[in-house]
């Protein structure tokens, strides 16, 4: 099987340049490794017409390419089924009727870690459970036999987190992420995963998930975001932040790639270029303030 990295975009509208900034750095650990780099567009949710197409132009033109299809989670509901089928077989999945407001308002379980699901269906005998499917749809939970999970990330270290019972295939039919995330990486030889700190949290859920359905755990670097001049992550409303909006203030691809190669401490050259600089242990560990309308006009000035 094939070694990869891979970016996995939700097609839910442009790219900004936290996103590009990920997925360039993804490409740079992807490569600098001799790894293959995959395409994944996570379209089971908030899918967005025409954004799949806008984000891989923009993602070209600052040098993220790719090998092989571009590959999509809608496509891909035959894994999905099958992994939750072998886990249900497992005795580890249980069927779940609870709203959200439901949960909110359940006293949580002793031990169990803030914001983890209550476990209110967990233990539900075969005849309360034929009257909750005559109420409504039932979303599939993992039964987790553990309540946290440690993975080893390059940039953070060994990290550990909660896992609860979480949603596998949500009560409208569709694939949770968790569940669809660790049956692609898997599935497509991808042992190196690289994207935004902000799913770190996620990763002993999917690293446990894995270690459940026998697959390899990928090696993890969750990166520093990019973030607003008032500290909050990056946005579509922070002004002029995809490729479209800057290029309309007069900075073209080549120089948005190459601001953001400098964010990382790397010379401002196609991408390719850069990787004989790339060293993940000099990466900066802090978030990078993007300072919008000032820094491109600081830019053109220079
Ligand atoms: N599709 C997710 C996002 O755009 C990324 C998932 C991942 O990299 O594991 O936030």
């Amino acid at each position: 099987m094939t070694s990869a990295g891979r970016f996995a975009p939700s097609p839910s509208g442009e790219l900004h340049v936290g996103n590009l900034r990920t997925a360039m750095l993804a490409w740079l650990f992807a490569r600098s490794t001799g790894r293959d780099f995959l395409m994944r567009v996570e379209d089971l949710d908030r899918a967005r017409a025409g954004a799949e197409e806008v984000q891989l132009r923009d993602l070209e033109a600052v040098g993220v390419t790719w090998d092989g299809v571009v590959v999509r989670q809608t496509d891909r509901a035959g894994f999905y089924n099958a992994a939750i089928e072998r886990l249900t077989a497992a005795g580890l999945t249980y069927e779940c009727f609870c709203t959200r407001r439901e949960i909110q308002e359940a006293p949580s379980a002793p031990h169990a870690p803030q914001g983890a699901y209550p476990g209110t269906c967990r233990n539900f005998s075969t005849a309360e459970r034929e009257i909750r499917r005559a109420s409504r749809p039932a979303a599939i939970r993992l039964r987790s036999e553990t309540h946290e999970w440690t993975v080893d990330d390059r940039l953070h270290g060994p990290y550990t987190g909660a896992v609860d019972d979480f949603v596998l295939r949500r009560n409208d039919g569709v694939t949770a992420y968790n569940l669809a995330v660790v049956v692609d990486d898997g599935q497509q030889g991808v042992d190196q995963v690289v994207r935004g700190d902000d799913l770190l949290s996620s990763a002993p859920r999917q690293a446990y998930l894995a270690s459940l359905l026998g697959l390899p755990v990928p090696e993890y670097a969750h990166v520093p975001l990019v973030l607003n001049r008032d500290g909050a992550r990056l946005a579509k409303r922070d002004g002029a932040v995809t490729l479209g909006d800057l290029a309309a203030v007069g900075l073209s691809a080549g120089e948005v790639r190459d601001m953001i190669l400098e964010s990382l401490g790397l010379p401002g050259v196609p991408l390719g270029d850069a990787l004989d600089s790339f060293d993940p242990a000099r990466l900066p560990r802090k978030p990078w303030v993007w300072n919008g309308h000032h820094q491109s006009t600081l830019r053109k000035g220079a």
